[in-house]
Order: C-alpha cells, then structure tokens, then sequence
C-alpha cells in the first residue's frame, strides 16, 4: 500500500500534453501564449475582466496590497486562522497586520469583531488602509456582511483566495470580491503548476500595474530602463501550460472532492467527539480540505492520537492552520479576540482530501479513525 497524502498534484495525460506543446513550441519562458491563456481562462472561469499570472499566490498578495495602497506603517486588517502568507504579504511592505478572529459558525473572519474593530478605529482616527479577507479551506468569507463594512469605511477589500478556486458565495465565485483577489496554484492547492498565483481584479489599471511591477518594471525602451521598484513574479509559460490544463478539469476535481468531504461526513457521523468545519449557509465551498474537530471527552483520543495513528497506516494528515497570533514571528502583532481560532486548532485536523484519492484509500483513513474510536 502506498502513502496517502493530504493533498497531492492531481495530473495526467491533458497536463503532458500541453506541457508538451508548450515545450515544443519553443515558448518555454518566460512569457508566451499559454500565460495568455491561462489568465484569460482563469478570468473568465471566476467571472471577473482582468488576471495576471505570478510565482506565487505568496507574490500576487503582496502586489495586490501594495496596489490598493498599503504602505510602510499601515495597519491591515486580516484573520489571524489562515496561512502565514496572507500576513507575510503586508509584513513584506512594511505594513502591520492586525488579526482578527473567526467565527465558530463558518471559520471565516467574524464580521461582528471586524464592524466592532472598525467602529472604534473610525472613533480614534486610526483605521486600517486595506482590508484582506481569507477564503478558508475553499469557503469563502461572509461577503453579505464584510463587504458592505469595508465600503462603509471606504476600505479596499483584498481577497486571498488562495484555496478557493471553485468556490461560490451566493452564486459569485470565489475571487470576485473585492478590488482584487489572488489565487494560488502551489503543489497542495485545488489545482496546481506546481507553482504560481494569479491575480484577478476588475479593476484594468490595477492588473495593468500589477503586470509591470511583476516584470521588473521594465520601462517600454529597448535598453533597460526602470522608474519603479519591479519585482520578478511573472509565471513562466510550461508552467501556465499546466495551469490551462488543470483548470480545464477543475469542475471535476471540486466534485471530487465535495464527494470525499460527503463521503468522509457519512462514515464518521455517529461516532461520538467528531464534528466537521461548518458549511455556511451563504454558498458553495470547493471542498479543497476536509477539516474534523475532535474533542477528546467524547472521542477518546486527542487530534493528535488520531494524526499519529494515521501516520503509522502511512497516511499523512495535518494539524488545521495554527493561528498567526500564536506564532512566534506575530507575538507582537495586535490580534482582536482570538479563542475561537486557538479552539479549533487545539482540535482541527484535515484529512486526506486529493482529488485523486481512491474510495480505497479515503476507506482506510475511516477505518484508523473507527477503530482508534473503537478501543476508547
Ligand atoms: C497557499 C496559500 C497562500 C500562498 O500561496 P503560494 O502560492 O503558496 O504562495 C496564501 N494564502 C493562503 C490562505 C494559502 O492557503
């Protein structure tokens, strides 16, 4: 039997052949025509006019803030529950990220502590430049209600969708909040190039930018010329080959994965001390990860014991995402509530998720899970 990963690349025969076009055709970098592609496809997949393919989702975040204004000294509100790249991003301009913590009911940053946060910084003249919400774990944030909050205060709403490509909230797609949005397509993602990021925006003169600071601000000369601090975040055209491929078999891998998270909810719904992340009412999720929480009183074991116990059957499976305020690099960073985050971690676990997992495989993961239940 072979290892089960969390989420591993999901590719075969389309992603070869276009890798291969690609290669064949001589655009191998940086830019070429499958990175045209890929950002139109991408564009229009989640229904917004612009896109421009990055290194990283890590990279297009970072030029999304600075693009909507960020700048050394400003407060940038986020959630502290979700990956250290969505802080890093304003950590990297010189900005400071103020965390803010999340519902129990969806995972996604609290709306109430956010308008809470707001009021009392409007008061004291000391609002944030920028808002960054997080799609988590391929649900999107509760856009009814944060986003008419940043257009109260008259914030630019950054939204890092990094691991929602697929998603919808009432009917919109993931990534088509706010004055821009960022993808992820790293190797753990929904679909991947094994690297990269995209930016989308509807916003014309914003994703025009975003391409120019992404090529090393080259000036339109034909020496070297330069006005702007650029940055070298273009993608490379074999990798946008891949992308083009994956995304064509997108629709398939979010129903793969909603079928393993329905799959997984059956098994284990009667065993006692697990409960699933919530599916909020408000949309459609991808299904990227499927999050349990165990409470040892009525499971019998901790998040731990049941980590370790699939790690002796080789299947890998991963603490939820540690809160950035409980992490040394953010133990200065001013964080706005924050049990809730620190609850969910103390019992969050994802288990194996790919869109390539086998029904043999996802049944092994139940089955380490029934029996440690079972000897409690
Ligand atoms: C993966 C991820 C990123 C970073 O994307 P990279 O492509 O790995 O740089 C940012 N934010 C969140 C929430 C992520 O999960």
């Amino acid at each position: 039997m072979s290892r089960v990963y969390l989420s591993p690349p999901d590719v075969g025969n389309e992603e070869r052949t276009l890798l291969l076009e690609a290669l064949d055709s001589g655009w191998v970098a940086p830019l070429g025509p499958h990175v045209d592609m890929f950002e139109a496809d991408l564009a229009r997949r989640v229904g917004v006019p612009y896109a421009v393919a990055m290194s990283s989702g890590t990279a297009a975040l970072h030029l999304a803030l600075l693009l909507v204004g960020v700048g050394p000294g400003d407060d940038v509100l986020m959630p502290t529950f979700t990956f250290v790249a969505t802080a890093n991003a304003a950590t990297y301009i010189g900005a400071r990220p103020v965390l803010v913590d999340c519902d129990a009911e969806t995972w996604q940053l609290a709306p109430d502590l956010l308008a809470q946060e707001l009021q009392d910084r409007a008061r004291l003249g000391t609002l944030p430049r920028a808002v960054m919400t997080v799609d988590l774990y391929g649900q999107t944030a509760d856009y009814g209600r944060l986003a008419p909050l940043c257009e109260e205060y008259g914030l630019p709403l950054v939204e890092d969708a990094a691991e929602a490509l697929g998603a919808t909230h009432r009917g919109a797609a993931a990534g088509s909040f706010g004055e821009a949005a960022v993808f992820s397509f790293n190797g753990n993602k929904i679909i991947t190039t094994s690297g990269g990021g995209m930016l989308v925006s509807r916003h014309k003169e914003l994703v025009d930018r975003a391409r120019h600071l992404a090529t090393q601000a080259r000036e339109p000369e034909v020496h070297y010329e330069h006005v702007d601090l650029g940055f070298n975040y273009r993608m490379s055209n074999l990798l946008a080959a891949l992308g083009v491929a994956q995304l064509r078999g997108l629709d398939r891998r979010v129903q793969r994965r909603r079928a393993i998270n329905q799959a997984y909810r059956q098994a284990l719904a009667s065993t006692p001390g697990i409960s699933f992340m919530p599916q909020a009412p408000y949309g459609e999720p991808n299904g990227w990860l499927t999050c349990i929480l165990v409470d040892p009183e009525g499971f019998g074991y901790s998040r731990e014991d049941i980590r370790v116990a699939l790690e002796a059957q080789d299947i890998e499976a991963r603490p939820t995402w540690k809160p950035l305020h409980l992490q040394p690099l953010f133990a200065q960073t001013p964080v706005v509530g924050g049990a809730v985050a620190a609850g969910i971690f103390g019992q969050g676990l994802c288990l194996p998720s790919g869109s390539s997992l086998s029904d043999a495989d996802l049944h092994r993961v139940v089955d380490v899970v029934e029996r440690l239940a079972a000897r409690a």
